[in-house]
């Protein structure tokens, strides 16, 4: 077992911390906040006073932070004088893409191995230790991330190099909210024709008109599996969040002259629908919002 540094013990690092020191690795654990600490104390992790403390003499050192800044400012204001040249680095935080790629450099300018390895999965999946991982840096990188990442997840794949794991992340939640949302309007569509929903479920779930929206996460309350929808849309994945993902993919769309029209729809539903003071509702919830007429 290892020396863990882990650095960001909010909803999603919590839990992931927690499953380390569950595997028997001894974490350092930081966070800004004096309720994250106390939290990860109770876990079975060792609390310690900064980003410093937690990479000094660490095998590991894994960041689950809010965005690409708070990354970019440990990374240079703490990481890249303590850690030690045998460490391998790990971000899990979903961040730009551009962030990604200058940090893991910066990283490698300085003779230290970093990976970006954003999640697929919420808190749920944090805490059972049921993460999809999607990893950018080169392969050996990759080889010495994976032990620590399969301690936490069910998942870990090699994406391609650095960066690549952030823009399979935003990818991949793109087509996540542009498929919620035309999965939505279908059932809409379908009920103001005088189908039942559950009948449609049963349909477009084997037909062509399948996804995981539909299949795994219906937006409507009783129909298919138990989703967010059946619990008010509570839980489950945070509107606010699907919005910071979308705005993240259509940044990197800019960048890279990628033309994104779906994406940019439902990037601009979403942040609809969060300024109507929704972003904490589960994303599924915006059939309300296209229901009454978007
Ligand atoms: P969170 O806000 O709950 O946790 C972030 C933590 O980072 C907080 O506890 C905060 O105090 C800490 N922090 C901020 N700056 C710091 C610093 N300089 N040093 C130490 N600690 C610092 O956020 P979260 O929901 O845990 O999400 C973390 C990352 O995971 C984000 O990038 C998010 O987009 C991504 N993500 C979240 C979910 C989800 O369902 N919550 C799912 C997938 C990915």
């Amino acid at each position: 077992m290892a020396r863990v540094g882990f650095i960001g013990l909010g909803n999603m690092g919590g839990g992931m911390a927690a499953n380390l020191a569950k595997k028997g690795h001894d974490v350092r654990a930081f966070d800004l906040s004096a309720e994250a600490l106390e939290r990860a104390k109770a876990a079975g992790c060792l609390p310690v006073a900064s980003a410093e403390e937690a990479a000094d003499g660490a095998e590991a050192i894994i960041t689950m932070l809010p965005a690409g800044k708070h990354v970019e400012q440990v990374y240079t204001e703490s990481l890249f004088g303590t850690a030690p040249a045998s460490a391998i680095l790990i971000d899990c935080s979903t961040i730009d893409v551009a962030t990604a790629k200058r940090v893991g450099e910066a990283a490698l300018a300085r003779g230290l191995t970093a990976v970006d390895a954003p999640v697929s999965g919420g808190i749920g999946a944090a805490n059972a230790g049921t993460l999809t991982f999607m990893v950018g840096g080169s392969a050996e990188a990759f080889d010495r991330a994976e032990p620590f990442l399969s301690d936490m997840g069910k998942a870990v794949i090699h994406a391609g190099p650095s960066g690549t794991g952030q823009t399979a992340k935003i990818a991949n939640n793109m087509l996540l909210g542009a498929t919620m949302v035309a999965t939505c309007e279908a059932f809409l569509l379908a009920q103001k024709l005088g189908l039942d929903p559950q009948k449609f479920f049963d349909i477009s779930s084997v037909s062509s008109g399948q996804s995981w929206s539909m299949t795994s996460y219906a937006p409507l309350p009783g129909v298919g599996p138990d989703t967010p929808a059946d619990h008010d849309y509570q839980g489950g994945f945070a509107t606010a969040l699907m919005l910071k993902d979308l705005r993240l993919a259509m940044e990197a769309a800019a960048g890279a002259h990628a033309d994104t029209p779906m994406g940019a729809k439902a990037a601009e539903l979403y942040e609809k629908f969060a300024d109507e003071g929704q972003g904490g509702l589960d994303f599924s919830g915006i059939i309300r919002m296209l229901d009454r007429g978007a």
